[in-house]
């Protein structure tokens, strides 16, 4: 498991923190952990930083808007939270389209 920060030398710490309706769990090498207890910010805050700028909206699952702009689907129940805004424009301009809040389907063909 490659650090979720740097993404290029193994995650030895994993932090953990409870959002509304689930956690958020990252990953980090010692030096990207040091780096963030230096910073004097979470490594929650941090990540949500990185992941927004990545397009990943959501911390807890990493849908992004993409994501639900061609599905409709929201990773977890954190993704309307943080989506909000961008679900009703999309459902604005798809007349008739219904939202669904649930477990994404994006890589879950497993076992058919
Ligand atoms: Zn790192
Ligand atoms: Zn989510």
């Amino acid at each position: 498991m490659l650090c979720d920060l740097c993404g290029k030398k193994t995650a030895t710490l994993v932090d953990r923190t409870v959002v509304n309706n689930g956690i958020a769990e990252y990953r980090f090498c010692e030096d990207c952990y040091k780096a963030i207890m230096k910073s004097g910010r979470t490594a929650f805050d941090v990540m949500q930083e990185v992941l927004a700028r990545k397009g990943k909206e959501c911390p807890v699952c990493g849908t992004t808007a993409e994501d639900f702009r061609s599905s409709f689907m929201f990773g977890c129940p954190e993704c309307y939270r943080n989506m909000r805004d961008i679900a009703v424009a999309a459902a604005e301009a798809t007349q008739n389209a219904s939202v669904h809040i649930g477990k994404r389907r994006k890589g879950g063909r497993d076992g058919q």
